[in-house]
């Protein structure tokens, strides 16, 4: 991996969790050091299924996010999605080169609408944000994208678009992109169930108090059959040891727990305990930075990245405009 162009984002939906961390975090982190990374905070898409208030209050609380984690506005550019009309523009252009059938097998799609119940009233923009996300990557020529495994078939709906619009307008105007996958690629609730996520309100986010991460660690789903110490128990689908696969580092340490917990005689409290320090001690810096940050600096942040960001944006459009001949005025 060469010096490569980076683009990502997050839906400003709420405060970011654990979840987005290992899954895409915690990689920019490392990518910005050697790459050109776009991060770009989502609010058009997240109107998809969100209102107003909750978008706006949230795009300067992930901008926080960023900042604590680690992300350098010097070295990421930051952008807010909202404030660049072409992505729209592209978004729109691309709505021609997929199927609505094509879309409805949209695996991830597929779940959400059922989480949401949208069965029988699904908003058209809903069904289209993975366009969206098309526009989104490949204004910026992006080659790699950091994502949890439920962005994969967003990915693969891209890469069919841009070849549709290769194999329609002509070749290297956009670009196909990659996934990038970490270590996990899809952290569980706290709830057992299969992604920790801002809308099923079953993670632990990234500024929760001392006594937030205490509580849902202490909430967790373990094994239901481990009444008594002494009993064998199941690490398999056992969402403490998931966290402490993700977040314990003594590997070794770790493996000696899970043989001791499937043999019996582990008790359920000892472990959380053992959870609930290893996530306050990667908390607490985290928190620590983030109460330093204010808005004004944040804003100033995502204002610099935004104007920076769309003059790339401008720049792809001008070329997909005249590979699609809608430049009529320029020509005659
Ligand atoms: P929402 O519920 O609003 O969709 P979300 O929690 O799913 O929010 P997104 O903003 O949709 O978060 O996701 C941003 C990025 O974080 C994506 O790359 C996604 O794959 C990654 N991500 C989110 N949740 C997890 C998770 N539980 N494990 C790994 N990666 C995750
Ligand atoms: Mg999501």
């Amino acid at each position: 991996m060469l010096m490569s162009i980076i683009l990502t984002g997050d839906r400003p939906t709420g405060k970011l969790h654990l979840g987005h961390y290992v899954g895409s975090l915690k990689s920019r982190v490392e990518l910005q050091e050697k790459h050109e990374q776009y991060v770009m905070i989502a609010d058009l898409q997240a109107m998809t299924d969100n209102n107003a208030d909750i978008i706006s209050t949230n795009i300067l609380e992930v901008m926080k996010d960023y900042i604590s984690i680690g992300l350098n506005p010097d070295k990421t550019t930051f952008l807010l999605q909202s404030a660049i009309p072409e992505l729209t523009e592209l978004t729109f252009y691309y709505m021609n080169l997929v199927t609505l059938g094509r879309l409805e097998r949209n695996p991830t799609v597929k779940t959400e609408i059922q989480q949401k119940n949208y069965e029988n009233s699904l908003p058209m923009g809903f069904l289209c944000y993975p366009v969206s996300q098309a526009a989104d990557i490949t204004i910026f020529q992006a080659d790699f994208v950091p994502v949890g495994n439920d962005q994969i078939p967003m990915i693969e709906q891209t890469n069919e678009i841009v070849r549709k619009f290769s194999a329609t307008y002509g070749e290297g105007i956009v670009k196909e992109a990659k996934a990038v996958l970490s270590n996990t690629q899809r952290l569980v609730g706290i709830d057992g169930k299969a992604k920790a996520s801002k809308s099923l309100g079953n993670a632990i986010i990234l500024s929760d108090s001392e006594e937030e991460i205490r509580r849902k660690v202490f909430e967790m789903y373990t094994d239901p059959n481990h009444i008594h110490v002494s009993d064998p128990g199941k690490v398999e689908g056992n969402v403490v040891f998931e966290y402490l696969d993700a977040f314990y580092e003594d590997k070794n340490h770790l493996e000696d727990l899970k043989a001791h917990y499937a043999k019996g005689g582990l008790g359920d409290v000892k472990l959380k305990k053992l959870l609930n320090q290893t996530l306050q001690d990667f908390i607490a810096p985290i928190r620590e930075r983030r109460n330093a940050l204010n808005d004004a600096d944040m804003k100033n942040i995502l204002l610099s990245g935004t104007k920076k960001a769309r003059e790339v944006a401008v720049r792809t459009m001008k070329n997909v405009r005249s590979a699609m001949k809608i430049n009529f005025f320029e020509q005659h």
